[in-house]
């Protein structure tokens, strides 16, 4: 195993080590038998729901622990470091966010001790759209009011996790976008009730991906959604779900951190183990170089991640810091990868061995939630004032 860092000494060390005990009984076997079949781990998040873990930053008037930023970053990295996917779960920590900002008090009530009871799940998140993609503005499903409902019509693509949730996230246009001053007003979040809109109104189609991941594609035909269930004010949406985008970077960030610590103790350990011409192939700098590097790489984006949730917590800006840990983060466990291949030679294309599986996890980052040139975009732009390129 790599030393410990200094983050994960000082940064809730009870709480790794808990999740470390809980991931211990889903070993690489469990992910492997999931993943040719791309099935759910329900026991995995059962486990983490029960144990309280994805309530971590609910607080603890609605049932949840309350915890800082740091503590779900503690929670997710452990994860993906002990081999596990936190994928299957991830949204429920970041979208719960727009919930408890947002939200009235009756839909907190409503929802929030349900979810930290883990009788709903709130899993699923309709932003992306298949003619507009990063583009959310141009986003084209509508929700239009009809007396004490909306009625949304659309499509939404990459929907992950729709199939095992209760509860989505709905952005959709309520006022059309010639008619407002700003392309970002117009959009509303809607609380829908998965369980009660599936069969009227609302389709979901599964995608297979490379990965396990239960993505989905969404289809919504006159699903009629309660005026109660508008989270905020109409129009507002898109500054809701932007108000979460930093938190939802910084944990995606700590699980890409937790992938490279992965991938790095399982290169270190099969290049001391295996023996090519009488001698372990680690002892070739050949060999040694690229891990050490990943490993580099990775200590900067643990600080990155840190740093961005220090300041989320204090109430700061962390715009910037949240993209670059992302960034950074991404990078360090793509680099982790591609050297735990290369060092497992042919043996790390070889599903016994997890690395080809986490390979193809961690390469997502690179795309989602959010692509690395948009998050170049966004230093280029909103830090180093660089002329706007869209
Ligand atoms: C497995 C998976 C799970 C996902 N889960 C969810 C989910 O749960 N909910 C959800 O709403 N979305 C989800 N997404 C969608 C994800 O957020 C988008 O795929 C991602 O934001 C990129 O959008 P796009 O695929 O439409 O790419 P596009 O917007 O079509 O972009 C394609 C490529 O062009 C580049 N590009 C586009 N515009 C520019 C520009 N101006 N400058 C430079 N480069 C540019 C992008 O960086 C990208 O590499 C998921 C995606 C995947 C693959």
């Amino acid at each position: 195993m790599i030393p410990m860092t200094s983050e994960t000494k000082t940064s809730f060390p009870d709480i790794r080590d808990g999740v470390r005990q809980l991931c211990a009984n889903f070993p690489g076997s469990y992910w492997r038998a999931l993943d040719r079949d791309r099935a759910y781990p329900t026991e995995f998040v059962r486990a983490l729901t029960d144990a309280g873990y994805l309530a971590a930053l609910i607080p603890e008037e609605y049932g949840g622990s309350g915890l800082p930023l740091a503590g779900a970053v503690a929670i997710m990295e452990t994860m993906q470091h002990a081999g596990c996917n936190g994928a299957a779960c991830h949204a429920q920590m970041y979208i719960m966010g727009a919930l408890l900002r947002h939200g009235s008090d009756a839909q907190k009530r409503k929802y929030l001790p349900a979810i930290t009871s883990g009788e709903l799940r709130l899993q699923a998140f309709g932003v992306t759209e298949p003619t507009s993609g990063t583009d959310t503005t141009s986003l084209k499903t509508t929700a239009r009011r009809d007396g004490d409902h909306y009625v949304v019509n659309g499509q939404k693509i990459w929907t992950s996790r729709a199939e095992h949730s209760d509860l989505m996230l709905l952005l959709a246009r309520t006022t059309p976008k010639e008619q407002v001053a700003r392309r970002t007003d117009g959009l509303s979040v809607f609380i829908v009730e998965m369980r009660a809109a599936r069969g009227h109104g609302l389709t979901i189609r599964p995608i297979r991906t490379m990965m396990n991941h239960s993505t989905t594609e969404i289809f919504l035909d006159d699903l009629r959604v309660p005026a109660a269930n508008l989270l905020g004010e109409e129009g507002k949406g898109f500054r809701y779900i932007l108000s979460g985008m930093n938190a939802e970077r910084v944990l995606i960030a700590a699980e890409c951190v937790g992938d490279a610590k992965w991938f790095i103790d399982k290169a270190v350990a099969y290049a001391k183990d295996r023996i090519v011409f009488d001698r372990p192939i680690g002892q070739n700098q050949g060999v040694q170089f690229p891990i050490a590097r990943a490993y580099a790489q990775m200590r900067a984006a643990e600080l990155m991640v840190a740093e961005a949730a220090r300041l989320f917590e204090a109430g700061e800006d962390c715009g910037a810091e949240a993209n670059m840990a992302k960034l950074l983060a991404a990078d360090a466990s793509w680099a982790a990868a591609e050297a735990c291949v290369q060092t497992h030679g042919g043996f790390g294309f070889a599903e016994e061995y997890d690395v080809e599986r986490k390979f193809r996890e961690t390469r997502l980052y690179q795309v989602a939630p959010i692509s690395t040139n948009l998050v170049l975009s966004y230093l280029a732009e909103h830090v180093l004032g660089l002329p706007r390129s869209y």
